[in-house]
């Protein structure tokens, strides 16, 4: 997608979110003429900081992600590990885990975040705000455990697990252990 954008002022900030569109479907093939062009690259851009310790591609090819909430201590995240080992997971978080340091903020799902299009969304101790929502709208399958039934996540999901994380993660751990993610939660 090409965009022109005019900015007025000193100012200019430019935010891209990866995912947020569908994907478009490929045009048939043509032959297109090519030219190469001798472009000298402009110096108004420059790269201040890189972060290269996340691999900002995995999320968009996870096919299972899991969503941590607030209500999954940092310390306790090696509790996922088997569940994230059966089904070749991603971790993601809300903004309230990655303000903290715990995730990096390449992991963050939502409006100030990113949006992802898995075909499984686990979302684990997270209250499911509107902010959070945004980035998982398009996950075919969302599954949420919380131990508030009144969570606002149980109205988004389809499958909800009213329960401890700790005590359904070990249990989807025991029963998943042969099955594929995607068979376990598998809608019409
Ligand atoms: C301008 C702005 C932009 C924002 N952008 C984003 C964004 O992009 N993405 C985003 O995620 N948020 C964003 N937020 C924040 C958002 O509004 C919410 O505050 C945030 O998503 C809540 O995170 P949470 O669900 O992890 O935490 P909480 O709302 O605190 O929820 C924690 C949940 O864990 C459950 N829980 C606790 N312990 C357990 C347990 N043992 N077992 C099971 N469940 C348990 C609780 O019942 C609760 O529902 C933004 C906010 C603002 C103001």
């Amino acid at each position: 997608m090409l965009a022109d954008i005019t900015a007025h002022g000193q100012v200019r900030i430019a935010i891209v979110q990866t995912g947020s569109l569908p994907l478009p479907t490929a045009r048939p093939r043509s032959s297109l003429p090519v030219r190469v062009l001798d472009v000298v690259a402009e110096a108004g851009i420059r790269i201040l900081r890189t972060h290269p310790a996340y691999d900002h591609d995995a999320l968009d090819r996870a096919d299972v992600v899991i969503g941590l909430g607030a209500g999954v201590p940092a310390d306790a995240y090696g509790e996922l590990d088997g569940l994230r080992g059966q089904w070749g997971a991603e971790l993601a978080a809300t903004r309230k885990v990655t303000d903290t340091g715990a995730l990096a903020h390449g992991r963050q799902l939502g409006v100030t975040g990113r949006s992802v299009a898995p075909r499984l969304y686990l979302a684990i101790a997270v209250s499911g705000s509107r902010d959070h929502l945004v980035g998982v709208e398009r996950a075919r399958t969302i599954v949420a455990i919380n131990h508030d039934p009144e969570a606002p996540i149980f109205q988004h999901c389809d499958f909800g697990l009213v329960a401890d994380w700790r005590e359904a993660v070990r249990a989807l751990t025991t029963r998943g252990a042969s099955r594929p993610a995607g068979d376990m939660f598998a809608r019409s």
